[in-house]
């Protein structure tokens, strides 16, 4: 396992809160006890937050939980959802990894998600297992192009190489972070990486000692 100690000391340096709680039912109970009753909040497309439940619980809970995976919404109705998330109290997301440099790593396709987690939501909490902590940036772009999105792609059922082969088609070539296929359904478009914030407090990391999501 990566150096949970020294991760949570970096993602401290870099201005981000962070808690480490060993189940997912833990890390519900304490991300619930963070958002205040009547809070406007919305979440991006986590196999990480279904798991624990969190999701569920703030639709069920005393929250304004903006739903944009509702059925019979238009596309227009869609985006206006994702857009509500700049003025969110609470954003709730993963990470696709985590560095022991403090860093958070995402990549996104529509990038709705990454948009959210660099601005807008007041607040942003990001919920992972320690199966995301890596030890440096190289490993986290080697997370998502062999872990992350071939699993998220055939999750969504997207017609991309990596969703067959099960990495990244970049691998083959020996290709650098942003090198991929050339398909309009990539889920690879944009890649973030949050280090010092200059809002202290507004990112509030759980870590999860159990393995979640991809
Ligand atoms: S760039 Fe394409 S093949 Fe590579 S991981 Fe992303 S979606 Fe899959």
């Amino acid at each position: 396992m990566m150096n949970l100690e020294k991760t949570i000391e970096a993602l401290k340096s870099n201005r981000m809160d962070v808690h480490y709680v060993r189940t997912a039912e833990e890390a519900k109970a304490l991300a619930l006890s963070m958002i205040p009753e009547g809070s406007t909040c919305v979440s991006g497309g986590s196999v990480t937050l279904a798991e624990t439940g969190i999701i569920d619980a703030i639709k069920n809970g005393a929250y304004h939980y903006i739903d944009r995976s509702l059925p019979d919404l238009t596309q227009e109705q869609k985006d206006d959802a994702m857009r509500a998330a700049f003025g969110a109290d609470f954003y709730l997301s993963s990470a696709n990894a985590i560095t022991e440099d403090g860093e958070l790593y995402n990549v996104d396709g529509n990038s709705n998600r990454v948009a959210a987690l660099l601005w807008g939501a007041k607040n942003v909490i990001v919920v992972a297992g320690v199966n995301k902590l890596v030890k440096n940036l190289d490993e986290a772009v080697l997370r998502v192009k062999t872990v992350a999105a071939p699993r998220n792609a055939a999750r969504l059922s997207c017609n991309t190489p990596c969703a067959k082969l099960g990495h990244c088609i970049s691998l083959e070539r020996n290709g650098g972070m942003t090198d991929g296929c050339k398909t309009p359904a990539r889920i690879c478009a944009n890649f973030t990486v949050m280090a010092y914030q200059r809002h202290a407090s507004r990112v509030k990391v759980i870590l999860v000692g159990e393995s979640l999501g991809y």
